[in-house]
C-alpha cells in the first residue's frame, strides 16, 4: 500500500516549527497532551458504544505508555474512538483553533514564543518538542482500515494505509531526540527513562478516570478529583485537572467546589480561566462545563446546567440522580437539572462575592477579561440582575481604580439622586474627555465611565424596567439630568429663559441647516471648557448604539438631538454677534457645522460629510493664520 505526501496547512507548519526549535520550559507537558487526548478518545468511544450496542467491541478501556530505550521510542496507545484517513488530515494536518493566525503573529520573537506557547495551548504539537519524527496509528471505531500518518515536522506528512490494528483506538509513537548534551539545559529529561515518566505521569494524570498502565500496572489512581474532600487535595492537582479538563495551558484563576447534599444530591468542580481563550468571544460555545452522572462522562459542554452569561466557567458537575441514558434533548426539561443551574450559579456568585470582598486584586483579574460577559446577565437574568449588579466593576471619574456601585454610593454627595452615568464609546480614554463631564465635575460628583457596549443598553433597561428597590441609574448624556438641586435647576432655568433671545437667531439657524437631526438648541450654563455638546433627548440613544443597532438589522428611527452651546465661550459670543449683525450668513453658517460636527465627533462617531467638515476647518485656519 503507497503512502501519500501532505504539506501542513500553513498556520500547521509554523506552529510545528516553532515547537520544534521550542525551549520551552515546561516540555514535560506533551505527555499530559497525549494522555488527554487519549482519555477524550476512550470517553468518545464509551458514549458511541451506549448509542449503538453493535459497535461494542469486547474491550477493556485502557492508555498504555510503553518505553523502548534502545530504539528512542516512547509511545501512548489508547483503545478509544480512533481517526479515519480524513479525520488524520483535519485533526493533525489542519489547526481549526480560532485565533492561530493573531497567535503566530504575536510570537515573533523567542521571548514572546515561549510565553506565548503556554497561553496559546498547542495539544498534540507539543509532541515536537520532544520527538524528531512522531508516527499516529489509528483505527476508527466501526471501520476496519488502519491508517498510519507520519511527521518529521518539516512541513509535510504522509499517510498510508497499514496492516490492521487488532482494535480500534490509535497509538502515538515518538521517537525522542537526541540528548544534546553540549548544551546546558537545566530543564532537559529523559523521556524514556521509567522513572521519568512515572513521575510525571503522577504529577499531571494520576486522575485520569481510564486505567493508564505502564511496565503491566495501572499507575494512576483513577480517583475523580472532585468526589474527594477538599482537604485532601493540593492545589496542584486542581490545576492539572483543569489544564486536562480544559487543554488550556495556563493555570485557572480559582476554583469552586461544590457539594450539594439534600433534595438533589451532586457534587461540582468549577473553575474561572485566567484568561479569556483566543476564541472566547469569537465562538462563545468554547466554554462550558461537563456533565458526568455517577463519575461516568456524559457530555462536554453542557449548556443547561450554567447560564449563558458564565459561560466562561469550566468544569464539571456530578449528579446521581439522572439516569445514564439522558438526551440532550430531554437535559432541557428535566427538573433536576434546573435545580443544579441555580444552585450552582448561586455558588458561583457567593464565591464571586467572597473574592471581592478578600482579594481585590485577584476579583479584577476575573473582572477584565470576564466581566463584559458577567453584564450581559443583568439583561438576562432577571431573578439574578440585582446581585449581577452588585458584583459588577466599573471605571469613574474618581479615580483610575475600579469601583462597585456601593463603593460609588459611598462617595454620593447629600442629596444626590441617583449613579450618574455616562456610556457611549469602546474607548476609556474618549469618554473620559467627553464635555458632558464637565459640569458634573465642576460640581464634584462622580460618574461611571462605560465603555462597554453593553453598558448602554444597561442604562436604558434600568431606566425601564428595574424595580424601585434597585439602584438608580441616570444617564447624563441624556436631557434631563444635571447636576443640580432644584432650587438652582430653577435658578438656572430662569437665566437660560433670559438668554434664550440672544440666542433665537443661533438657534433659528441651526435648526435651519440640521432640520432632521437636532431637536433643539439650548444655552447651556453647564459646559465649561467646551463650546458645544450634543445630548441626547430623553429617552434617545447615543450614536454607538444606534450604529449597533444598525449593524445588527435592527430599524431605528432618525435620532434628534439637543445641541446644547455654551453661553460662556468665546466662540459663541462671537457667534451671536455675528448672527445679530446679520451680515455673515455663510460664515456662520460654517461655524455651526463645525460646531455640529465637533460634537459628533467627540460622541465617537464621524462627520456625515469629513471633507466639508475638514474644508470648513482649514478655511478657518487660513483665516486666524492670515490675521
Ligand atoms: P485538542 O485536543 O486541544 O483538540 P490536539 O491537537 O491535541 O487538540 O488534537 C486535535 C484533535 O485530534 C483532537 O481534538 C481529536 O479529535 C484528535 N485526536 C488527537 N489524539 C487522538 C486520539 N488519541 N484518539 C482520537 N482522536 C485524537
Amino acid at each position: 500500500m503507497s503512502e501519500e505526501k501532505f504539506y501542513f496547512q500553513t498556520e500547521a507548519a509554523e506552529l510545528l516549527n516553532m515547537m520544534i526549535s521550542s525551549v520551552y520550559s515546561n516540555r514535560d507537558i506533551f505527555l499530559r497532551e497525549l494522555i488527554s487526548n487519549a482519555s477524550d478518545a476512550l470517553d468518545k468511544r464509551r458514549i458511541e458504544t451506549l448509542k449503538d450496542s453493535e459497535l461494542a467491541e469486547n474491550t477493556n478501556p485502557e492508555i498504555k505508555i510503553e518505553i523502548d530505550p534502545d530504539k528512542k521510542i516512547l509511545s501512548v496507545s489508547d483503545n478509544g474512538i480512533g481517526m479515519t484517513r480524513e479525520e488524520l488530515i483535519e485533526y493533525l494536518g489542519t489547526i481549526a483553533k480560532s485565533g492561530t493566525k493573531e497567535f503566530l503573529k504575536a510570537a515573533k520573537d523567542e521571548n514572546a514564543k515561549q510565553e506565548l506557547i503556554g497561553q496559546f495551548g498547542v495539544g498534540f504539537y507539543s509532541v515536537f518538542m520532544v520527538a524528531e519524527k512522531v508516527e499516529v496509528i489509528s483505527r476508527k471505531l466501526g471501520t476496519d482500515k488502519t491508517y498510519k500518518f507520519t511527521s518529521s515536522a518539516d512541513g509535510s506528512y504522509t499517510i498510508e494505509e497499514v496492516e490492521q490494528r487488532g482494535e480500534c483506538g490509535t497509538t502515538v509513537k515518538l521517537f525522542i531526540k537526541a540528548q544534546d548534551d553540549k548544551k546546558e539545559d537545566p530543564d532537559s529529561k529523559n523521556y524514556l527513562d521509567e522513572w521519568t515518566i512515572r513521575e510525571i505521569i503522577s504529577k499531571y494524570s494520576d486522575f485520569i478516570s481510564w486505567p493508564i498502565i505502564f511496565k503491566d500496572k495501572t499507575i494512576n489512581s483513577q480517583k475523580a478529583i472532585w468526589q474527594r474532600p477538599d482537604k485532601e487535595i493540593t492545589e496542584e492537582e486542581y490545576k492539572e485537572f483543569y489544564k486536562h479538563l480544559t487543554h488550556d495551558w495556563q493555570d485557572p484563576l480559582t476554583h469552586i467546589k461544590i457539594n450539594a447534599e439534600g433534595s438533589t444530591n451532586f457534587k461540582g468542580l468549577l473553575f474561572i480561566p485566567s484568561q479569556a481563550p483566543y476564541d472566547l468571544f469569537m465562538n462563545p460555545q468554547s466554554g462550558g462545563v461537563s456533565l458526568y452522572i455517577n463519575r461516568v462522562f456524559i457530555m462536554n459542554d453542557c449548556k443547561n446546567l450554567i447560564p449563558d452569561y458564565l459561560r466562561f466557567i469550566r468544569g464539571v458537575i456530578d449528579s446521581e440522580d439522572l439516569p445514564l441514558n439522558i438526551s440532550r434533548e430531554i437535559l432541557q426539561d428535566e427538573p433536576i437539572i434546573r435545580v443544579i443551574k441555580r444552585s450552582t450559579t448561586r455558588k458561583i456568585f457567593n464565591e464571586l462575592k467572597k473574592i471581592l470582598k478578600e482579594d481585590r486584586e485577584k476579583y479584577i483579574k476575573f473582572w477584565k477579561p470576564f466581566g463584559r460577559m458577567f453584564k450581559e446577565g443583568i439583561l438576562q437574568d432577571r431573578e439574578n440582575s440585582k446581585t449581577l449588579i452588585n458584583l459588577a466593576l466599573f471605571r469613574t471619574t474618581h479615580s483610575d481604580e475600579w469601583t462597585t456601585l456601593e463603593e460609588y454610593e459611598s462617595r454620593m454627595q447629600p442629596g444626590q439622586e441617583g449613579i450618574y452615568c455616562l456610556a457611549g464609546r469602546d474607548n476609556l480614554a474618549a469618554l473620559k474627555a467627553s464635555p458632558k463631564l464637565e459640569p458634573f465635575v465642576k460640581k464634584g460628583y462622580e460618574v461611571l465611565l462605560m465603555s462597554d457596549p453593553v453598558d448602554e443598553v444597561i442604562l436604558s433597561d434600568s431606566r425601564f424596567m428595574w424595580p424601585e428597590d434597585m439602584k438608580k441609574l441616570l444617564n447624563i448624556a441624556q436631557d434631563d439630568v444635571t447636576p443640580q438641586t432644584a432650587d438652582e435647576k430653577k435658578e438656572s432655568e430662569e437665566k437660560i429663559k433670559s438668554l434664550e433671545k440672544d440666542f433665537e437667531l443661533v438657534k433659528n439657524k441651526a435648526l435651519e441647516i440640521f432640520k432632521d437631526k437636532l431637536e433643539d438648541v439650548k444655552p447651556s450654563l453647564t459646559l465649561t471648557s467646551s463650546p458645544a455638546c450634543l445630548r441626547e433627548a430623553a429617552g434617545g440613544i447615543s450614536f454607538q448604539m444606534e450604529a449597533l443597532m444598525r449593524s445588527a438589522g435592527h430599524p431605528v428611527p432618525p435620532q434628534k438631538r439637543i445641541l446644547e452651546l455654551n453661553a460662556e465661550h468665546p466662540i459663541i459670543k462671537k457667534l451671536i454677534e455675528m448672527t445679530q449683525a446679520g451680515n455673515n450668513d455663510e460664515r456662520v453658517a460654517d461655524v455651526i457645522k463645525i460646531l455640529y460636527d465637533q460634537s459628533v465627533i467627540l460622541e465617537g462617531a464621524m462627520p456625515e460629510d469629513p471633507a466639508g467638515y475638514a474644508a470648513r476647518v482649514n478655511e478657518l485656519m487660513k483665516i486666524a493664520l492670515e490675521g
